[in-house]
């Protein structure tokens, strides 16, 4: 069979939370291959989880593909994407074994996300390098007596939040630069989780602006004191965990040609990349909207749809982002589990709920489409 007899190849650059999730789409309608730097979906959600609970957060957030059922069809590439050559229409790609190869594209979907802080980084590793660091960072918190985390944004609020539930002895401070943390939520919202830090012992500090040390990139916890560009005493903790929200975009395999000043992937609203038929982007990468928020607002299905209509000549569809952050801030907790609406509202799952209704029926049927039981 010829390539054009042949169903069309959709190669999906990176496979985390977004490019995963179009392979499941698309699986049973063209030949899609997925490329990532990852074993499995080491999902970059709930970072206070991960750093308290490392267990129960690999148990929904550490997932190997061959443990999703619509991936079955789905070639999975353990490597690291080093190039594309838009004319040839083909991306380069070395391999776990340090070899190289190539691999041709009819529609290319470039979902490789962003780095931040310590505990989202694109570099290859093995499973074994996956837990190591997962232990690592937990085993490191766990020593301390006391902890400083810095930032406002989800990231550093639930970290403090979960670090205080999972050990309430420990002195752990909150410190971001506004007025108020979570400035992208609904200020209910805010007001919500506030309540929740404030009862679990967290000290609040807004009003500090951190000073990032010349060449740190936020990539591991520190001991050094932190100095503050708002002018404040030093402070001094056993570990800090910089999550000032820092990210940059996954694109050094990218031309310029396709990203914008601050080197994110330029998209149309219906997600493809202009000028490049067949080339489309989606998550944390693609500049959709100020927020980037295609990867929360679960545009994978949109532009699942939009692939197929491109590969048959029909309409495209625009992503409509909202203006305001939404979803889970804390994750799950002894209580269950609140999602914050982008107007403030709480949505509560029970506890009872999470292992019997929201894991294995809303989030392994319903969003994945079915996944195997470990071992
Ligand atoms: C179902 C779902 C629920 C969500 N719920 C919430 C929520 O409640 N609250 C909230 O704030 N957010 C939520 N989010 C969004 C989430 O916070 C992030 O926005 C999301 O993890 C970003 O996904 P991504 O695919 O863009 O990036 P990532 O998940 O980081 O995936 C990028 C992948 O590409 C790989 N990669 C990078 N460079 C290369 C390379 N050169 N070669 C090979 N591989 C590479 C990376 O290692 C990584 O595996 C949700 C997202 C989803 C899908």
């Amino acid at each position: 069979m010829t390539r054009s007899e042949a169903r069309p190849r959709v190669v999906i650059a990176g496979l985390g939370d977004s490019g995963l999730l179009t392979a499941i789409h698309l699986a049973r309608h063209a030949e899609v291959v997925g490329i990532s730097s990852k074993p499995a979906l080491v999902s970059g959600q709930e970072l206070g989880m991960r750093l308290s609970r490392p267990d129960v957060w690999a148990r929904d957030y550490w997932i190997s593909f061959d443990r999703y059922r619509q991936l079955d069809e789905v070639r999975t590439v353990h490597g690291t994407l080093t190039g594309v050559d838009l004319v040839t229409r083909t991306v380069g790609v070395e391999l776990a074994d340090g070899t190289t190869t190539s691999e041709p594209y009819d529609v290319l979907v470039i979902s490789t996300g962003v780095t931040n802080g310590f505990w989202r980084r694109p570099h290859l590793q093995s499973a074994a390098e996956v837990a190591q660091d997962l232990d690592g960072a937990h085993a490191r918190l766990a020593h301390a007596h006391s902890i400083a985390v810095l930032g406002g944004g989800a990231a550093a609020v639930s970290t403090a939040a979960n670090l205080a539930l999972t050990w309430p002895t420990k002195q752990i401070n909150l410190y971001y630069p506004g007025e108020r943390g979570l400035p992208h939520h609904h200020g209910r919202t805010w007001r919500a989780v506030a309540q929740r830090l404030t009862d679990r012992g967290v000290g609040l500090h807004p009003g500090h602006r951190a000073v990032v040390p010349e060449g740190f990139t936020c990539n591991r916890i520190t001991d050094t004191p932190v100095e503050w560009s708002t002018g404040q005493d030093p402070v001094s903790a056993d570990a800090v965990v910089w999550a000032i929200g820092r990210v940059q975009a996954n694109t050094s395999w990218l031309p310029t040609e396709l990203l914008d000043d601050d080197g994110f992937v330029r998209v149309e609203a219906d997600l493809r990349v202009p000028g490049h038929s067949g080339v489309f982007a989606v998550g944390d990468v693609a500049a959709t909207d100020p927020l980037r928020s295609s990867a929360r607002n679960r545009a994978d299905k949109l532009l699942a749809r939009n692939i197929r209509a491109h590969l048959t000549g029909g309409p495209l569809k625009g992503y409509r982002p909202p203006g305001r952050r939404w979803g889970s801030v804390l994750g799950v907790q002894p209580n269950g589990l609140e999602v914050f609406s982008a107007s403030g509202r709480i949505l509560r799952f029970p506890a009872w709920s999470i292992g019997r209704v929201l894991q294995p029926w809303i989030v392994r049927r319903g969003i994945y489409r079915g996944v195997r039981p470990e071992g």
